[in-house]
């Protein structure tokens, strides 16, 4: 029988596909491998580089088919704390572990080295032909330090044609020059907040969970602008006192552009980025910089989570009720809720701030399993908005438009004090229906079970639920007839139009996320708004939070309603959360600022928990509910969606999955049926949801239920969505 030359190693590699399993290689002679290396290896016809998770196991007559490793890749192993913690993700999703472990993998390996950066500095004698841009130029380097190239023209103040000519004559010589560091170290002394009382505990508290340095997991509790940034930054400061790295999570990236002041103001320098919008090659070296320590703070998206850190200290999540936390698509996981396990493995303290804790949450600070550390003042005594309700059952604005007098009379009052006001509401795009006045034809998307959203700044029709788009025709597509097109309902735009004939002279400006030609860009408006700049902003959920603005003291929303009905069963939460936020963009300078909810239905729970600013009345009602129909947190829910290009092969298809459902007296079965969204992007949506107990391993129940479940083939997909947040 052939046997393993002694002493030869056998490793399990699990690769960046989807896949769940490892697959063993050999080492070859010379090449030593931990778990956590990064290797490349061969599978199948291709090349992939992937982590040793452990030890292979040297099966007899197996080693001799093995394939070899191909090389090691030099950068930090995965640390194991980071591979539990994609076993861990992929156990609790279902998510393949291969493509759990693609999201720990930004090294890009394949970027080549960091973009050489070329530098000048004095060299030889004067050139001979002086002139003041060429002296200038000198002057400036006379220190003697390298300078970047484009650096020296530009604070020289001339042209880099200037800088060429003393390269060629001589006087200036180049060298490379190191890149960027990836950011600069913060300092946690640069600038304290002097805290008042209250601050000063939760500071105290949140500090002192880093000097434990255990897992635990804290609630900063307080309203917008009770200085819950400023609290956290104390356990930030102390973490990076003591060494440790940290990472602050943000729900959206247009939060982090203020955000990264703030830092620089408490901390001297601004933290490192994470999410899609940083570009390719400064996203591996960031990779690189966090796998080195060198990186010490990151803000960054949910993709942030599977960094590689060397030695984490802290995270913290802010705006932890945000449900952009939870990603939707590929891998189905919540951001907020697989912090709390890296915390827990890492074994380090995790802080979830908000003003309007997510129901989850808020029951474990009940509960005593999540410590709260409460604000409760605005900095600086300042007030909650006052919060009025107009009924539009009885004070509805006029024919065709969507401001009632009475919102329109509070708006002008404030414009004429000064200061700014804002109209919310949270619909992209003109109008959301168009139809033809003369044969009722009404616009829909071709591939989504959806209306087609009128964006007139852009001249389209648009499906924001897969893309598709088309110019506004001229006339019906259904009767031929010209001028015969009607917007339906409004959107921000539209809006827009209404603000600008109701406040003519007045300078007003729309916020929503389809307009942000750039993050930039969106950087600048922002703080234009800030700055004052405009009198009207008019905007999307994109201005609900995070950004500071001095002079805005008035909130009108346009349409509270909105998100009530939907069938999901956290409309009532996630409108409160909302309406509260946006409501508290007011008066955080100005005084007492003022809000006002248009709404059908003035008596319904989250309108009156808004008016009487009775949070606590709110959480009881809807955990009570919560309790009552055992909905999360008191049971576990899990969506299996079946979608395919074919209707009936995709419901047949649902129906036998469900059938395959084991039995078990704890566990719900509910459906299949038609999803809410039935079509999108020309594939036919079938749910299936799965009710269970807390104390159940719904995960568990699901493997073996997929296990022995028909496989999907053709167009057919199969997605899990753990505690589905979604239910469209
Ligand atoms: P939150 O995160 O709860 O919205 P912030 O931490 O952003 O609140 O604080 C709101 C504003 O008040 C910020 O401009 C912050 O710098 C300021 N602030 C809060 N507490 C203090 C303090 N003790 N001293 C000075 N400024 C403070
Ligand atoms: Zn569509």
């Amino acid at each position: 029988m052939p046997k393993a030359p002694k002493g030869q190693q056998i490793v399990d590699v699990v690769v960046p596909l989807a896949l769940d399993q490892a697959y063993s290689y050999r080492v070859p002679a010379g090449m030593t491998l931990e778990p956590g290396d990064f290797v490349n290896v061969q599978l199948g016809q291709a090349e992939y580089t992937g982590v040793v998770w452990g030890e292979g196991n040297p099966r007899p007559g197996l080693h001799n088919r093995l394939k070899d490793v191909g090389g090691k890749l030099d950068v930090p192993p995965l640390r194991t704390p980071l591979r539990s913690f994609v076993d861990w993700v992929s156990g609790y999703t279902l998510g393949a572990r291969g493509m759990v472990l693609r999201m720990t993998m930004r090294m890009g390996e394949h970027l080549g080295p960091a973009r050489e950066r070329v530098g000048v500095r004095l060299a030889g004698p004067p050139p001979k032909r002086m002139t003041p841009a060429r002296s200038r130029v000198l002057r400036l380097l006379e220190d003697g330090m390298a300078r970047a190239k484009s650096d020296a023209a530009q604070e020289a103040g001339v042209s880099a044609a200037v800088v060429n000519g003393l390269i060629d004559e001589g006087a200036l010589e180049t060298i490379v020059l190191p890149p960027d560091p990836v950011a600069e170290l913060p300092d946690p002394d640069f600038m304290q907040p002097d805290f008042l009382d209250e601050q000063r505990a939760a500071a105290n508290a949140a500090r002192d969970l880093v000097t434990q340095g255990d897992y635990a997991v804290a609630l900063i509790d307080g309203v917008t602008g009770s200085g819950k940034t400023e609290v956290y930054f104390e356990a930030v400061a102390e973490a990076i006192r003591r060494g440790k790295q940290v990472l602050i999570m943000m729900p959206e990236i247009a939060l982090t552009a203020q955000f990264l002041d703030r830092f620089a103001e408490r901390f001297g320098t601004r933290p490192a980025e994470w999410h899609s919008q940083v570009q390719p090659r400064k996203r591996a070296r960031t990779w690189r910089a966090v796998a080195d320590n060198e990186v010490k703070a990151i803000v960054g998206a949910r993709s942030a989570l599977f960094l590689p850190f060397a030695d984490l200290g802290l995270i913290i999540v802010d705006e932890e009720h945000d449900q952009a936390y939870k990603q939707e698509d590929g891998i189905h996981y919540h951001a907020r809720d697989m912090a709390v396990v890296r915390g827990s493995i890492e074994k380090i303290p995790v802080i979830l701030s908000s003003a309007t804790p997510s129901v989850e949450t808020e029951v474990n600070a009940r509960r005593g399993r999540y410590r709260r550390l409460r604000l409760p003042e605005r900095f600086g005594g300042q007030h909650l908005p006052h919060i009025e309700a107009i009924d539009l059952k009885t004070q509805a604005p006029p024919r065709g438009r969507f401001i009632s007098p009475r919102l329109a009379d509070a708006v002008q009052t404030a414009l004429e004090r000064g200061e700014q006001a804002l109209f919310f509401l949270n619909r992209r795009g003109y109008a959301p229906l168009t139809l033809c006045r003369a044969c009722g034809h009404r616009f829909s998307c071709p591939n989504c079970d959806a209306w087609l959203v009128d964006h007139r700044f852009k001249r389209r029709l648009v499906c924001h639920h897969c893309g598709y788009g088309m110019p506004v025709p001229e006339a019906c597509p259904q009767c031929a007839k010209t001028d015969t097109l009607a917007a339906v309902g409004p959107g921000v735009e539209r809006l827009a139009e209404e603000v600008a004939a109701l406040f003519p002279g007045k300078r007003s400006i729309v916020l929503s996320s389809d307009l942000v030609e750039s993050v930039d860009r969106l950087r600048e408006e922002l703080d234009e708004v800030a700055e004052g700049h405009f009198d009207i902003v008019i905007g999307t959920q994109l201005v609900a939070k995070g950004h500071h603005f001095p002079k805005l003291n008035l909130v009108g929303i346009v349409d509270a309603d909105l998100g009530l009905s939907n069938g999901d069963p956290r409309a009532a939460e996630r409108t409160f959360q909302l309406l509260h936020q946006v409501a508290g963009r007011a008066g955080r300078e100005a005084g007492r600022g003022l809000g006002f909810l248009q709404t059908h239905q003035p008596e319904h729970p989250v309108m009156r928990a808004l008016i009487s600013g009775d949070r606590e009345a709110f959480y009881a009602k809807e955990i009570e509910e919560r309790e009552k129909s055992g909905y999360p947190p008191f049971g576990r829910l899990a969506a299996l969606i079946i979608s395919g290009g074919d209707k009936h092969e995709a419901e047949s298809h649902a129906r036998k999955i469900a059938a395959a459902a084991p039995l078990d007296e704890s566990v719900r079965v509910l459906g299949p049926a038609e999803a809410p969204l039935a079509l999108v992007r020309g594939r036919y949506r079938f749910r299936i949801l799965v009710k269970s107990p807390r104390a159940y391993d719904m995960s568990g129940y699901l493997r073996g239920w997929l296990a022995h479940a028909p496989k999907t083939r053709g167009t057919l997909k199969l997605e899990v969505d753990i505690d589905p947040q979604s239910f469209l």
